[in-house]
């Protein structure tokens, strides 16, 4: 199975958590590998979940990963069109 970007960003949080199977890991990791918008993610969300679990509490910031989304979502909808 060949993973696109939304699925990395689906099981992002879990991979950080070492909960997804590990045929799922090893699957997100090799497509990490080529993918610099979701090696971008996995830093920026291992930063605010290594933050907030300082405070004891595992919740992102209200909308956090959404915007993100939304903003990734679009700069992919920019990159498949210049192509
Ligand atoms: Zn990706």
């Amino acid at each position: 199975m060949k993973l696109d970007c939304r699925h990395v960003w689906e099981h992002i949080s879990e991979y950080i958590d070492n909960t997804v199977d590990a045929t799922l890991r090893e699957d997100i990791e090799r497509h990490l590998e080529h993918c610099e918008i979701c090696s971008a993610i996995l830093d920026s969300t291992r930063n605010i979940l290594v933050l907030t679990a300082d405070d004891r509490t595992f919740e992102l910031p209200v909308g956090y990963s959404e915007r993100l989304h939304e903003r990734l979502a679009k700069e992919l909808e920019q990159d498949s069109k210049t192509e």
